[in-house]
């Protein structure tokens, strides 16, 4: 049985990076720029005001204090989007808003706080607006924000690789663009198998189990930016599985769940050993011992026939998510682009004795948290790979070397991050 590393390299090795396409801006979030990003303009485009105030020349503010006001004419108001026609000149002061152009003969911006405007406005005698009185000495270039001091025209805003998160996504629209070129999404066809399994819409009957795997696959497919195709479920006939593998059509991928340990109807990798070439079958590795990887012959629009790789990722409940984890997850972010593919993994203090016989890797469902400065680690409850309510309360998952007969409460073990805390309530 090959290890996990083994097994990750060999899907890695056949999984390509996908081809480029361009969206719109808002469906790139997550996803990889093909393309280096310039500038055609200028941001800001012109000086403009930091604050809501005066524009005044900072000459005129020598000396100003509270008790010792300058005061200053006021010749207009100028509001973000708009230019004052008029220039400050010794002794007069343009209203402005921030974001507002400052205008001509200004050198600096007394921000309303700094001046009387308030008291004028509250007291009957004088008009507020005409006249202000400057409360502070101000220097030049105070609260103006500079041509280009955040993009200059012509420059490289954002390379190619880069991973758009919300600010990029801004900064694309910072600079008008509609659309961005990025490597597309993959399109990962779902497949449940098993003739015990009924699809969530219909009634259950004796014997029977709702195709919960569909459903935490499929998520899982989304979560990591992948576009899930549902293909159903196939009874375990050879037919059945064909018919559905047909279905496969422009998929990038294709999952299955069940199917692939030892029992009589366990076809999967059968046919796929058949009708497509088997990597491997197996890894050492608990929950998910009897992954199945290879590659299939998926017959697209037009009769169009491709080879993508297909993971038999196993039936139960537990395996099947974990698997995803550790098999699925890498390679769908090779695909996107993406050369980060690990998720995060922090050293934490285990709270339960816990034991390894099977001389696998041990992947335990946990709850990992920090509590003054380090991690501890306490198992979420029974560890059967079928149990995926123990798996909905971990935000872990707790790694028990293969050769570790057993980890005794207080050691130090490596836990891997499913969910950070801010997505569990703990
Ligand atoms: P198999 O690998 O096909 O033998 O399945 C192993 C276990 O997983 C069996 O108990 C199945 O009933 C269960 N199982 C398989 N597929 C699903 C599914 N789509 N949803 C929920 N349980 C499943
Ligand atoms: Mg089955």
């Amino acid at each position: 049985m090959i290890s996990v590393e083994e097994a990750l390299e060999k899907i890695l090795k056949e999984v390509e990076v996908l081809n480029e396409e361009k969206v719109p801006i808002l469906n790139a979030l997550g996803q990889v720029l093909a393309e280096d990003i310039k500038s055609d303009i200028t941001i800001p485009p012109l000086d403009n005001s930091a604050m809501d105030g005066y524009a005044v020349i900072s000459r005129d503010t020598a000396g100003a204090s509270e008790s010792s006001p300058r005061v200053l004419r006021v010749i207009d108001t100028v509001m973000a989007g708009s230019i004052s026609r008029k220039e400050v000149t010794p002794g007069t002061a343009v209203r402005i808003m921030t974001g507002a152009a400052v205008p001509k003969g200004a050198d600096c911006v007394v921000q309303f706080e700094n001046t009387d405007e308030d008291e004028r406005k509250k007291s009957a005698i004088s008009e507020p607006y005409t006249q202000v009185g400057i409360l502070a000495e101000t220097t030049p270039g105070l609260n103006i924000r500079r041509t280009g001091e955040d993009i200059s025209r012509g420059a490289t805003v954002l390379l190619k690789g880069t991973v758009l998160r919300p600010s990029e996504i801004g900064l694309l629209a910072s600079l008008g663009q509609t659309h961005v070129t990025v490597i597309r999404r993959p399109v990962v066809a779902v497949l449940a198998t098993g003739n015990e399994l009924v699809s969530i819409d219909k009634p259950l009957s004796e014997g029977k189990i709702y195709d919960s795997n569909t459903y935490s696959i499929a998520s899982l497919v989304q979560r990591y930016g992948a576009i899930p195709k549902i293909l159903g479920i196939a009874r375990d006939t050879e037919e059945e599985l064909v018919s559905k593998l047909r279905q496969v059509e422009d998929a990038d991928m294709l999952l299955s769940t069940g199917g692939v340990s030892m029992g009589d109807y366990d076809m999967v990798k059968d046919i796929l050993a058949r009708d497509g070439e088997m990597v491997f079958w197996k890894v050492r590795v608990k929950p998910g011992k009897p992954l199945a990887f290879g590659k299939i012959k998926a017959t697209g629009k037009g009769n169009r026939t491709r080879i993508i790789p297909h993971l038999g990722l196993p039936g139960n409940a537990v395996s099947c998510m974990v698997s995803f984890e550790l098999f699925v997850r890498p390679a769908l972010l090779k695909m996107m682009g993406k050369t980060m593919v690990a998720k995060p993994t922090v050293q934490a203090i285990i709270e339960d004795n816990i034991k390894n016989n099977a001389g696998r890797r041990l992947y335990d469902r946990a709850i990992t948290e920090r509590r003054n400065g380090k991690y501890y680690a306490r198992l979420t409850g029974p560890q059967g790979s079928g149990i995926l309510s123990s798996m909905g309360l971990a935000n872990s998952l707790v790694i028990i070397p293969e050769d570790r007969k057993e980890v005794r409460k207080g050691e130090v073990v490596q836990a891997l991050m499913l969910d950070w805390n801010e997505e569990v309530s703990l």
